[in-house]
């Protein structure tokens, strides 16, 4: 991993990538001068672990194949190589710790986490760890933050940031109903992710 002094961090399970992540981080790098964003994607997902969730390996190829063309993006096996449930807290320690405090993190995510950040473990402590950046993901109004939100935000709100991304109606979970159904997901992720998608037997 390189040192860089601004970085972002985009979590998520990433079953499979999509074009709504990368057009995020892409959003987020321009936007906030961003050295690198490094795709994190999850091991054991702490609200997922009743769901079925494809391997860690089929999910982190993926990454890589979608990322593969941007120099600025990187995927981290950080997270899948770890035992257990991934708390994205612990990630972000370690990432801390990894990068030093002479980079600025930049936590990265959808508006709909913005609804359950209070839920997550330790949600105190993001903010000063990192700074976070809420992407527009249409259904999800970031115009007016629960009170909820508000209050987690409390005395590090410079460090909270929203952004503008163009909306893109796409979630993982519809993608796997389309390769189940046999409905396309062509210009829904990269070409080289829907190959490897048909060639593994994914979502089927
Ligand atoms: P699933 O439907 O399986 O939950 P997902 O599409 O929500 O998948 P995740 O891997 O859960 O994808 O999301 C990783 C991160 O990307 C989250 O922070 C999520 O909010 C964000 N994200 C996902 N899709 C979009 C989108 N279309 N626009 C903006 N952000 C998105
Ligand atoms: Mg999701």
């Amino acid at each position: 991993m390189n040192k860089s002094s601004r970085v972002g961090i985009m979590g998520g399970t990433f079953d499979p990538v999509h074009y709504g992540h990368l057009v995020t981080a892409e959003g987020a790098r321009f936007e906030y001068g961003l050295d690198q964003v490094l795709f994190l994607p999850s091991g054991k997902p702490p609200h997922k672990t009743n769901k079925q969730v494809s391997e860690a390996e089929h999910r982190y190829m993926m990454t890589v194949l979608a990322t593969l063309t941007n120099p600025h993006f990187e995927v981290s096996r950080l997270d899948i190589d770890r035992e257990g449930v991934s708390y994205t807290i612990d990630s972000l320690r370690i990432l801390r710790e990894k990068f030093g405090a002479q980079t600025e993190l930049f936590f990265i995510t959808g508006a709909d986490a913005i609804f359950e950040i209070t839920d997550w473990k330790d949600s105190e402590e993001y903010l000063t760890i990192a700074h976070f950046i809420a992407a527009a993901r249409p259904g999800f109004c970031l115009e007016e933050l629960p009170q909820t939100t508000q209050n987690w935000v409390g005395e590090h709100g410079d460090r909270f940031h929203v952004l503008r991304v163009p909306a893109m109606a796409i979630s993982s979970t519809e993608i796997r109903e389309r390769v189940r159904k046999g409905t396309s997901i062509r210009y829904l992720v990269p070409e080289q992710v829907e190959h490897y998608i048909r060639r593994h037997g994914l979502y089927l």
